[in-house]
């Protein structure tokens, strides 16, 4: 009983087995592609096996004739760039900026590919990623060779070929996977310190090389549109990164953008960003903590028509939630209270691990004590590069509330 208990998830296409869920080893060693059997003997998936770390197995296939080899990591990532096509990104814009591979929603666990123009930047997280690289950066080289990215504007493409695949392997999780860190070229040239990539009619210059994640934060690319209408008046950018929502913002030439981050590097760039949009006149940069700011902000009596709350992930475990809620509370009731009646708040988790529902209520809550009334009028959630796989709802994080404020 305990056994098919345990089975449930595999036998509904989740691809996580946890060490507790497995009752036997035979012959792996870490980085083996195994074959996962039920209790009673019978084949349920073929996985990559690290004893390392919690997440004991991550399942590559749930078919029995599917072999692991190059063939399967190219038929996995035609089918993700078919599903991008598909929904709208622009994959073939010589500016292009989209998420060609989403680990697990694409059925690639530990391995995210992004695009920037003309080059890649990919990172594989888990040992099964590690050990696979090759096949993989073979696999998108031949899918580039053949796309029609590759046709020269003079025949109707967008032209612009592949210079150059960069590893971004500098991260914690690594870690737990037994990795060290690791960045570098894969193949080609080594990318430039800024690469120009067009978001939705606007241009952003990316640090593929030091900024965060791969360099730029792609899900957020619809919600920076839907919510650009309404940022109106002046606007508080808080967590602005390298620019993102408030170069929307100031699309419009009557609004005026402060934008708030800790980070002095990602304001230059996003200083930059406004610059290379004609924005200069309609912005400002605070280098500043913003739960801090926002208080001294509120100290001054300071106000703001719209605000923008994107922050980095709170909580990373169960055991940070407590503490991640408290700090999405705080930072939001500050933001009401910062707001003019009328106002707008656009606010963010991308916590996994806070679902939609208790951001709401967090929402609420911050609502609530700071003594104003809202109304929801969008409910936002990760781009559709970044997919949400029904079979794997942890692949859902990001999700976002443009609230007005009566
Ligand atoms: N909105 C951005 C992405 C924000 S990422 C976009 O659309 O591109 C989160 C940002 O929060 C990072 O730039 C990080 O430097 C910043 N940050 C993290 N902690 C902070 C803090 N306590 N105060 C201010 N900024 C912070």
């Amino acid at each position: 009983k305990r056994g098919t208990l345990r089975e449930k998830p595999l036998r509904n296409h989740h691809p996580w087995i946890f060490s507790g869920a497995i009752a036997r080893v035979e012959n792996a060693n870490d980085g083996d592609t195994v074959e996962v059997y039920d209790a009673a003997g019978e084949w349920l998936a073929r996985a990559s096996y690290n004893s390392r770390s919690q997440i004991a197995a991550r399942v590559w296939t749930f078919e029995r004739e599917e072999k692991i080899d190059r063939e399967f990591f190219k038929r996995r990532l035609r089918r993700a760039l078919e599903i991008r096509e598909s929904v709208g990104v622009n994959s073939r814009s010589p500016l292009r900026a989209f998420r060609w591979v989403n680990a697990e929603s694409d059925g690639l666990p530990g391995i995210f590919i992004d695009s920037y123009a003309d080059f890649i930047v990919a990172q594989f997280l888990t040992l099964g990623a590690e050990l696979h690289k090759k096949e993989v950066v073979e696999s998108l080289l031949e899918i580039f060779d053949s796309a029609r990215v590759d046709t020269p504007p003079s025949e109707g493409g967008a032209g612009g070929g592949l210079r150059g695949i960069y590893e971004r392997g500098d991260v914690d999780v690594r870690k737990k996977e037994g990795l060290q860190a690791v960045t570098g070229v894969l193949y080609g040239a080594e990318p430039p310190d800024k690469i120009e990539i067009e978001e939705n009619g606007l241009r952003f210059l990316v640090d593929v090389k030091r900024g965060h994640k791969t360099g730029f934060y792609l899900d957020q690319r619809l919600n920076r549109r839907r919510a650009a209408p309404y940022l109106r008046g002046e606007v508080l950018n808080a967590f602005a990164y390298t620019g993102g929502f408030g170069i929307y913002a100031a699309q419009n030439p009557d609004t005026r953008v402060v934008n708030l981050d800790a980070s002095a590097s990602s304001l230059d760039l996003a200083r930059e960003n406004f610059s290379l949009n004609g924005m200069d006149a309609r912005a400002e940069f605070l280098v500043a903590d913003a739960f801090q700011k926002l208080r001294e902000f509120r100290a001054e009596g300071r106000r703001f028509d719209s605000i923008v709350l994107d922050p980095p992930k709170f909580a990373s475990s169960q055991a940070q939630l407590e503490r991640a809620l408290r700090g999405y509370k705080d930072i939001n009731l500050l933001a009401f209270q910062l707001l003019r009646p009328g106002g707008t708040l656009v606010t963010f988790s991308c916590s996994g691990l806070v679902s939609a529902d208790l951001f709401q209520k967090v929402i609420f809550g911050a609502a609530r004590d700071a003594a104003r009334e809202g109304l929801i009028v969008e409910k936002l959630l990760q781009a559709p590069d970044h997919p949400i796989s029904l079979a794997f709802p942890e692949s859902e994080y990001l999700k976002g509330l443009i609230v007005r404020v009566l």
